[in-house]
């Protein structure tokens, strides 16, 4: 048999040093395990104090008690609430936003109840508190006084706690929901203690077993009105298991205060966004500039400067082009690893090629030679020297998916195999020994045929053809040699040689050609001191990559500066978020708090809540770069004819896979875990009583 001993319990509040107040003084009872015992008294007298200090959300200051020999103590409250003690308020304190079952089902959730059980159970105290079963899945917010009372009960009930405590259930009902309530109260009490504070006297009674009177904090009356018999109960068999009712309160919550989640959203996916694109241009830069100057390399004009040089084959004097953008070119990083340059012609460079198939032309494709592209994504045997074709054979290409799409799209069938005729317009200057500049151009047609398509695993990229850069350039050099020289071998002057090859109707004027050979070679072009300083090149894409690395050298730490305060300004948001949700739940937290639940899970459904805003924020932000870099490498590339500028570096980060998303998910875990539990442990808290206490 549980009872429940009061021995000479005091509670004294100070209301200045000199002055104490009893609002409890000497209190001694004693309950048996069941019966309806009604608790009367005057406003003040102490009737909300002393039942407090029966559920434990107040301490005496005097006195012991002890429920069925053990007494009360301050560690693992929430078992004692789990188990022992259920509470029902005047103001019900159901959660508003959970529905009817859900909130039945609460305690014996946090109880860690298999969920099915649970739910049964709920739908059974449900019945036994006459809610009809069209109600279970309202929300609470709905419901009317009486019927939110009656769920309150069985909410306080569902978990079979030893001792019910009920401060003013029908202070705020009518009289018939009143009469409802202590019916189900009455029945309740047969096999549990049930302590009723009301000041319904005439409730009091007609309903309870035993009345006791305060006044001033004293007992001054204590009677039973019929003997308590005590019917056993059958007991529940619970089988525990996880339950999910933190997540379920926390996307509750979540949905409740979706504003302001949606605020932590935005600059949450503008700090990662930020991120990706910083990181995007720290990894694309480089070889985006690289290619840049290879293709420059490919398909840029050359010119030269105005100086007078001595070379092997006598006195040169080169000339400026009219055009523009000059760009100096001093002993570049990039370029002089890149061109072994035949000294003896002078800028034979193709223009960007024209790309057609049945003469329509496809617009939009770059050509690319294959060493700028990663070589392990290219079946390397296209390209083997000896596949370079003569000239009326087809020169074998490969395309990136997207290009491949796209002529696709235009021909109207598979391209592989199909024939594409790629039509450089080549320009021609030359220098003669006499100072006059003569330029000539010419159309170069390459009859290509696609063999395949290249999977890039890049899908930032552009459409683009891929060729062999060793086949071309070797096919282009004997191509013209040929041509222009027969005295190849011969030593005979380059002008003469050019002068024969005119004669011999190979080219049309006089030329000066400057060859590109295997790019692996030495530049000696520039090992030659005089060029060093003075050679200038005029090309787009060139100007483009230098002033790039420019600009990427001031904009990185603008980049980087703006994307700590944009995180730094993410975390300071959301933690003060967290702090005024916290300090605004503060009421659901205690009456979670009173059915039992643990600091640490509610805690935890905080956690929860700001979790699912940082996950839905980080997966958002990582699709959202993708349109957004691509968007960003399309102006770029429209404006610069830079490609693939931003690379966010997804797939592979320091050589090791998915590193860089995973740094994201510890990343944002980690500010979320620090901006929710930080305020939390900060954040004051107060106790179920000054919580949920009614005073009437
Ligand atoms: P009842 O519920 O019977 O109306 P209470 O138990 O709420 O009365 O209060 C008993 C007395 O204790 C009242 O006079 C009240 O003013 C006083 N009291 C309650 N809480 C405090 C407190 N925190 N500090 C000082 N006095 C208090
Ligand atoms: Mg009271």
């Amino acid at each position: 048999m549980n009872t429940l001993i009061l021995k000479n319990i005091s509670k004294i509040y100070s209301i200045n040093k000199a002055k104490e107040f009893y609002a409890l003084k000497n209190v001694s009872l004693t309950f048996p395990s069941s019966g309806l015992h009604g608790v009367i008294g005057k406003s003040g007298s102490g009737k909300s104090t002393l039942i407090n200090i029966i559920a434990n959300i107040d301490k005496p200051t005097k006195g012991t008690i002890t429920l069925n020999g053990n007494q009360y103590s301050k560690r693992n409250k929430h078992k004692f609430y789990q188990e022992k003690v259920s509470i029902v308020f005047q103001q019900y304190h159901l959660l508003e936003r959970l529905s009817v079952i859900d909130n039945v089902a609460l305690p014996l959730l946090i109880k860690r109840i298999n969920k099915k059980q649970a739910y049964k159970l709920s739908r059974e105290a449900l019945e036994y508190v006459n809610i009809s079963e069209t109600l279970f899945n309202q929300k609470c917010s709905t419901l009317s006084g009486g019927e939110k009372q009656r769920v309150a009960v069985a909410r306080a009930i569902v978990n079979k706690p030893k001792i019910l405590i009920c401060d003013e259930p029908t202070g705020a009902l009518d009289s018939s929901n009143s009469i409802d309530v202590l019916n189900i109260l009455k029945d309740y009490s047969k096999h549990t203690l049930v302590i009723l504070v009301s000041h319904n006297l005439q409730l009091i009674n007609n309903y309870c077993d035993r009345i006791i009177e305060l006044s001033d904090g004293k007992v001054i009356n204590d009677y039973y009105k019929n003997k308590i018999s005590y019917q056993k109960d059958k007991e529940h068999k619970y089988r525990k298991s996880l339950s999910s009712w933190v997540s379920k309160i926390a996307f509750n919550n979540f949905k409740k205060r979706f504003k302001r989640h949606l605020f932590v959203f935005i600059s949450l996916v503008i700090s990662i966004l930020m991120a990706n694109v910083v990181s995007g241009f720290l990894n694309g830069k480089d070889s985006a500039i690289k290619n840049a100057c290879y293709r420059q390399f490919d398909f840029g004009v050359g010119t030269v400067s105005e100086e007078e040089y001595v070379s092997n084959s006598g006195l040169l004097k080169l000339v400026k082009s009219v055009r523009p953008d000059y760009f100096s070119l001093s002993q570049d990083a990039y370029i002089s690893t890149i061109f072994d340059i035949c000294l003896n012609y002078s800028a034979i460079l193709p223009q960007n090629p024209q790309i057609l198939y049945d003469d329509e032309e496809i617009k939009d494709l770059t050509y690319n030679p294959i060493y700028s592209f990663e070589d392990q994504h290219i079946n390397k045997k296209l390209f083997i020297k000896g596949s370079v074709p003569s000239l009326d054979t087809l020169y074998e290409v490969v395309v990136n998916k997207k290009a491949y799409e796209k002529i696709k799209r235009i021909i109207k069938k598979d391209p592989i195999n199909e024939p594409l005729s790629i039509k450089y317009s080549l320009e021609v200057n030359y220098v003669s020994e006499y100072g006059d500049v003569i330029s000539d151009s010419f159309i170069y047609d390459i009859k290509s045929r696609i063999v395949g398509v290249v999977d890039e695993l890049s899908y930032l990229s552009t459409p683009k053809i891929y060729y062999s850069y060793t086949a071309l350039e070797s096919y282009m050099q004997d191509y013209l040699l040929v041509n222009l020289s027969t005295y190849y071998a011969n030593d005979i002057s380059w002008y003469d040689q050019i002068k024969n090859a005119e004669y011999h109707s190979y080219i049309s004027s006089y030329s000066y050609l400057l060859f590109l050979k295997d790019y692996r070679y030495k530049n000696y072009l520039f090992d030659v001191d005089i060029f060093k300083s003075d050679l200038v090149f005029t090309s787009n894409s060139l100007v483009i990559a230098d002033s790039l690395v420019n600009f990427l050298d001031v904009a990185r730490y603008a980049l980087l500066l703006f994307l700590i305060i944009s995180l730094i300004g993410t975390i300071l948001i959301s933690s003060i978020i967290a702090f005024t949700n916290y300090s605004e739940d503060r009421r659901n937290s205690a009456i979670l708090s009173s059915l039992g639940a643990k600091n640490s899970e509610i805690s935890d459904i905080y956690l929860n809540e700001s979790i699912i805003t940082s996950f839905l924020s980080l997966l958002f932000s990582f699709a959202l770069s993708i349109p957004i870099s691509s968007l960003i490498n399309k102006i770029v590339y429209k404006k610069l004819s830079v490609n693939n500028l931003v690379c966010i570096p997804f797939f592979k980060f320091l050589g090791i896979p998915f590193l860089y998303p995973f740094i994201f998910l510890v990343g944002v875990l980690f500010i979320t875990l620090i901006s929710t539990l930080l305020p939390i442990s900060f954040s004051k808290r107060n106790s179920i009583k000054e919580e949920l206490q009614n005073n009437d």
